[in-house]
């Protein structure tokens, strides 16, 4: 079975900007003609004899065939994510880390290698670590974001490269162009997480990507409600060997999940350009005050890649990081002095969320490789919501001005 969609066609036109792709790229409407997409909740789909049931499996003929495969809501919200991020195909997981999992099973085998930074979200270091280890794919650091150092680092058998960027927590970047090229010179594949910036903010596949990741649990879905992630890329590698693989391994994203993330599209746009000017006011606002050490956001002329977030990115994003003087003491202080944020570890959310990276998210990797990643015990990471940004600072000021 093919992993087009010939129920639904309804492309999006070429010059629509990422607003109205959000919103209006592959509706896909029923017979009915509901105005906003339905949720297709069924495991299965009915043939109407033997001899379509025989054709639709062996992809002579369009069809659904079983949700664990694809599923019209799901198809819907793969759609217009490819189109948003300029792919062509676009396979969703049940999160996140089962994307980032489908991906490198997939496409990798025993023997290959993955080349990655130092600075990682800690369950993706874990996934390389100590899973992906077991099965023969080895892993390396590096520790620069010096594309010298990135094919230096390159070996023969070097099949991926994995970035992050802008990374979690530091919200440091790598440069999607120069890595293509380290990438496609010997060879291997350029995977990009795209979870902090989303398609509105940064474009990974126009700037020389192979592979975009998604934790559609952040800022796709944008109000904390579902797990859930996708793959997106050409028709070969993301529409034919992920979606083997996923159709296969059960990976999959559920319908109501599906059409969840699909809504979110909708405001997307809208909510990024929120989440980037308040994180833009936090960030100098905490770059001025007295208890921080150092503020780690892109869109700060002190960040040491401002200029390259200015090429690559449309904007700064709603995450900034923070070391403030007194180690977890004081850090945890500023946690605890919150009334209005919120003490989670999810991001992207229209609430705000405050985070203690070393003792949480970070906290399961080893010693050596927290500070590896520069995760120190003063840094706080806050996830611009959509509040006021006054109420925001004076829910900081209780524990930083204490
Ligand atoms: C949250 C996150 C993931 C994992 O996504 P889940 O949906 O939690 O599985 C991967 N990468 C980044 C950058 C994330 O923030």
């Amino acid at each position: 079975m093919s992993h087009e969609n010939p129920l639904h066609p309804n492309p999006p036109e070429a010059h629509w900007g990422s607003a109205t792709l959000g919103v209006r790229a592959c509706e896909a409407r029923s017979e009915f003609g509901e105005h906003s997409a339905a949720i297709h909740a069924t495991s299965s789909f009915l043939f109407s004899s033997a001899e379509q049931m025989a054709a639709v499996f062996a992809g002579e003929q369009p069809g659904y065939i079983y949700s664990r495969f694809v599923n019209p809501t799901t198809r819907a919200f793969e759609d217009r994510l490819a189109a948003m991020e300029g792919g062509e195909s676009c396979v969703a997981t049940g999160s996140g880390m089962g994307a980032i999992l489908s991906m490198c099973l997939a496409l990798l085998k025993s023997g290959d290698h993955i080349l990655t930074s130092q600075t990682l979200f800690g369950s993706t270091m874990g996934l390389f670590d100590r899973i992906l280890k077991n099965f023969g794919v080895e892993v390396s650091y590096v520790p620069s974001p010096d594309p010298q150092a990135w094919r230096a680092a390159r070996q023969a058998n070097t099949k991926l490269v994995f970035v992050e960027t802008p990374n979690n927590p530091l919200l440091g970047l790598s440069d999607i162009a120069a890595l293509a090229e380290v990438a496609h010179e010997g060879g291997a594949l350029l995977a990009v997480d795209n979870c902090f910036l989303t398609p509105v903010l940064q474009n990974p596949l126009a700037l020389g990507a192979d592979l975009v990741i998604h934790s559609a649990t952040k800022y796709l879905d944008g109000q904390g409600r579902c797990v859930g992630g996708a793959v997106v890329g050409d028709s070969k590698t993301v529409g034919e060997d992920v979606f083997r693989f996923l159709r296969t391994a059960g990976t999959s994203l559920s319908p109501f999940n599906s059409w969840v993330f699909l809504k979110g599209l909708e405001t997307l746009a809208l909510r990024m350009k929120a989440h980037c000017e308040g994180a833009q006011r936090l960030a100098e606002w905490l770059e001025n005050h007295p208890a921080v050490e150092y503020v780690y956001y892109p869109g700060l002329p002190s960040h040491p890649q401002h200029a390259l977030a200015k090429r690559q990115q449309k904007g700064f994003g709603g995450l900034v990081s923070f070391d403030v003087k007194g180690g977890r003491e004081r850090a945890w202080q500023v946690i605890n002095g919150c009334r209005l944020l919120s003490i989670t570890s999810n991001l992207g959310d229209t609430r705000s969320t405050i985070t203690h990276p070393a003792s949480t998210t970070h906290a399961r990797i080893s010693e050596e490789a927290r500070q590896r990643a520069g995760v120190g015990e003063g840094l706080l990471r806050v996830s611009v919501g959509l509040e006021n940004l006054d109420d925001i600072i004076a829910d900081l000021r209780h524990g930083l001005d204490a």
